[in-house]
């Protein structure tokens, strides 16, 4: 077991992974596949928080950089990330796991707004929350989102899927010679700015001593894997 005393854990998928092979948008055979990895892994006993980013519809600072206003594209990307919210949802009660989305962006509608306490009663309840909206402000984002909430849940850990295995010490895609840390801390991650979460997500996690650990989530069955302790990743840690 990789984490051997782990109850509860929060996984965080970046907006990418879910728009599969199309460049854009949601895929939903692939939010399917994804939804049967989550399901794969709540039913190792763990209680799972999730958070799903926004990038493959909206990215605040793609827009802000096209002219618009920083805030008001960060709005735009926080409602990108509640349609994916809803995506994986639905792609998870389809398999029959029972869900909750609660968002930062209050939406009656739609789905339940951010209460830690009822967030609480649904994982004590065998539920997955499905936490959207980030942290609810602009200039932040989804990472900082899932540190917030898995720090306030008191997560046991901070799974990070994305489309490269690890944390290297230079980006894989362009340097053939960059290595991948087996661990590497904190501190190193925000000195040397390597790309893991950005940097206010990483210090709230190190303030509250979550580890992090990075892993790809494009081959099939790799969340179990790595909650087994049989796959490849980087854990960011304190030492
Ligand atoms: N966002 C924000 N505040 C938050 C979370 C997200 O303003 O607390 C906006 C921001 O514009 C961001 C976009 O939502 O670019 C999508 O989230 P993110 O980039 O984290 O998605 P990911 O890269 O994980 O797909």
């Amino acid at each position: 077991m990789l984490l051997p005393n782990a109850k509860r854990i929060l996984l965080k998928l970046s907006g990418e992974v879910i728009m599969g092979d199309q460049g854009f948008g949601i895929d939903p055979a692939y939010v399917l596949r994804l939804a049967e990895e989550v399901k794969a892994a709540k039913e190792t006993g763990l209680e799972i928080c999730l958070v799903i980013g926004g990038g493959n519809i909206f990215r605040g600072m793609a827009g802000a950089a096209q002219g618009m206003d920083r805030a008001q594209a960060d709005y735009m990307g926080m409602l990108a990330t509640v349609m994916n919210a809803l995506a994986m949802q639905s792609a998870l009660e389809q398999l029959g796991v029972d869900t909750r989305v609660q968002s930062a962006i209050q939406m009656d509608q739609v789905c339940e707004p951010v209460i830690r306490r009822r967030a609480e009663r649904h994982l004590a309840k065998g539920r997955i929350v499905i936490f959207a909206a980030g942290v609810g402000a602009p200039y932040f984002t989804t990472d900082s989102g899932a540190a917030l909430r898995a720090a306030e849940l008191r997560c046991d850990a901070l799974l990070k899927g994305t489309s490269v295995d690890g944390v290297y010490d230079a980006d894989p895609k362009r340097d053939p010679d960059a290595t991948r840390f087996e661990t590497v801390t904190y501190d190193k991650v925000l000195a040397n700015n390597l790309k893991v979460m950005d940097a206010s997500a990483v210090a709230l996690c190190r303030d509250n001593a979550i580890p992090i650990v990075v892993f790809s989530i494009r081959e099939r069955g790799n969340v179990a894997r790595v909650l087994a302790g049989e796959g490849v990743q980087t854990i960011v840690k304190k030492d």
